[in-house]
């Protein structure tokens, strides 16, 4: 487990760009934290360091955008789900649990009973005056898959 603070979104956009550097295909990124916490702007700058050159946007109302860079991407939010049922509606275990390309879960810890059993978390989190620019972004790792990678990302950040 690690902590890296940012001051500012262009300090996350090359956080997030780092990690892209550094993932696997077939890595789970989970990422919590409140509602304009950097959750979305962080799977945004992964995708473009993977080679995905539409824009990413938050898939709030679409639950699931797909993008195809270096390898294919799953970006899902759950804010709006409610229940399991809708989760196997969407189709999220089969895209989960042997993922193809890289899958990234915004509010995951809204089903943590249904999550992977091996993937990243990254939680971020504000200071207590919410108004600042800073953010502390901890990343840890469920199972031992992603362990090197967080290991190479601890290094460079
Ligand atoms: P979420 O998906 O978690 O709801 P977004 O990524 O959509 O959040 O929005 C984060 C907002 O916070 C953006 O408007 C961004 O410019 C702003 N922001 C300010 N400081 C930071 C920071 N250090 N890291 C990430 N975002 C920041
Ligand atoms: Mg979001």
């Amino acid at each position: 487990m690690f902590i890296c603070t940012t001051k500012s979104p262009e300090e996350t956009a090359l956080l997030a760009e780092k990690a892209g550097t550094r993932i696997r295909e077939g890595t789970v990124l989970c990422l919590t934290g409140d509602l304009g916490a950097g959750k979305t702007l962080f799977a945004r700058h992964i995708a473009k360091v993977l080679g995905v050159e539409t824009e990413v946007t938050s898939p709030t109302f679409s639950l699931m955008n797909v993008y195809e860079g270096f390898c294919p991407i799953l970006h899902f939010d759950l804010y709006r789900l409610n229940s399991e049922e809708e989760l196997d509606d969407i189709g999220f275990y089969e895209y989960v649990d042997e993922p193809e390309g890289i899958v990234i879960i915004e509010w995951a810890d809204k089903f943590l009973d249904d999550l992977p059993e091996e993937y990243v978390m990254v939680n971020f989190s504000r200071n207590e005056n919410n108004d600042d620019n800073e953010r502390h972004i901890t990343f840890s790792c469920v199972g031992e898959k992603d362990a090197d990678f967080l290991k190479e990302l601890e290094k460079i950040c």
